[in-house]
């Protein structure tokens, strides 16, 4: 949970993200906006995801009305920015990637540091790699780091 004085500490699935050009498209801010709200960040700021994407606040601002624009988040500078159904689905299906990833890379692979490779690795999957990992792990209902994956 976040209080107004405190040090905001983002969620550990998001400290992997190296700023890049996957980055700058709109699935990245999605993701971001996802996790946050999910981790009790709500409103979410662009300050926010300025931050976590490591991008300046003029592109996160002019990114974040662009995807207004696209039916995907409401933003508004003051209020804040909040996913719309059709981003919601398209930022739920992100992080079910990314929570399946993880638990390739550390259960089937068996790898370490998994945050650091998890967020290249996800944009890699489709929908044929995302079954096959629930299945062989049996439909696993968390993430390493003991978060839901969403259902879609
Ligand atoms: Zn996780």
């Amino acid at each position: 949970m976040y209080t107004m004085n405190m040090k905001i500490i983002y969620p550990e699935e998001l400290q992997g993200i190296v700023h890049e050009k996957t980055c700058e498209n709109e699935e990245m801010y999605l993701k971001v906006i996802y996790l946050l709200e999910e981790d009790g960040l709500k409103p979410v700021c662009s300050n926010n995801v300025s931050k976590v994407l490591k991008i300046s606040l003029p592109s996160v601002v002019e990114m974040l009305n662009k995807m207004d624009k696209k039916g995907l988040v409401k933003y508004d500078g003051r209020k804040g920015v909040f996913l719309k159904p059709k981003g919601k689905k398209m930022a739920k299906k992100i992080v079910r990637n990314l929570r399946l990833t993880e638990l390739l890379l550390q259960d089937i692979l068996k790898m370490k540091n998994i945050e650091k490779y998890a967020c290249k690795f996800e944009h890699s999957m489709t929908d044929e790699i995302a079954n096959a990992i629930t299945k062989t792990l049996k439909n696993p209902e968390k993430c390493p780091h003991g978060k839901l994956i969403p259902k879609i």
